[in-house]
């Protein structure tokens, strides 16, 4: 299996229900390890830039206000299959449809306050990644 990174966020709506802690179990359980980590509280600026890719979409503008609520806690998790297996832990984009024992089943509010991001392909997490972390803020594990 290839060891890959991909990025995590703990949307605003996560972070505001002191949840943080829960969610980071989940990926230590499953293998993932956190080799990056920061908080932040994104401007409306930081967050059209990252989902720029959405811009068209008619849920963009209402996903950019949301994701400025609050802070967000961003994370690199490294490990086998990191991209795929962090999305089987988030479970489906609308929480109504995720799967039991997933986070946005257990955590998120609605299709868009859904608790978690991850990156969709080593493609797009590599570019996420470099988005919100310098290489030198990455700490692959020496031990
Ligand atoms: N989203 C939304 N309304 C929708 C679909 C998506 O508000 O109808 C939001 C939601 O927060 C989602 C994000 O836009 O996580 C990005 O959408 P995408 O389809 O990439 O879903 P994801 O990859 O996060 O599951």
């Amino acid at each position: 299996m290839a060891t890959e990174r991909t990025l995590s966020i703990i949307k605003p709506d996560a972070v505001a229900k002191n949840v943080i802690g829960a969610i980071y179990s989940r990926f230590e359980q499953a293998g993932l390890k956190i080799i990056a980590a920061r908080m932040e509280h994104l401007t409306r600026e930081r967050a059209e830039g990252f989902y720029a890719v959405h811009r068209e979409r008619p849920f963009f503008k209402d996903l950019v206000a949301f994701m400025t609520t609050g802070p967000v806690m961003i994370q690199v998790l490294e490990g086998d299959n990191a991209v795929a297996r962090h999305r089987e832990l988030m479970g489906a984009t609308d929480p109504a449809k995720a799967a039991p024992g997933t986070i946005r089943a257990d955590f998120a509010s609605n299709i868009e306050e859904n608790a978690v991001h991850g990156s969709d392909s080593v493609e797009n997490a590599a570019t996420e990644i470099a988005y919100f972390f310098e290489p030198g803020q990455i700490c692959p594990r020496t031990r």
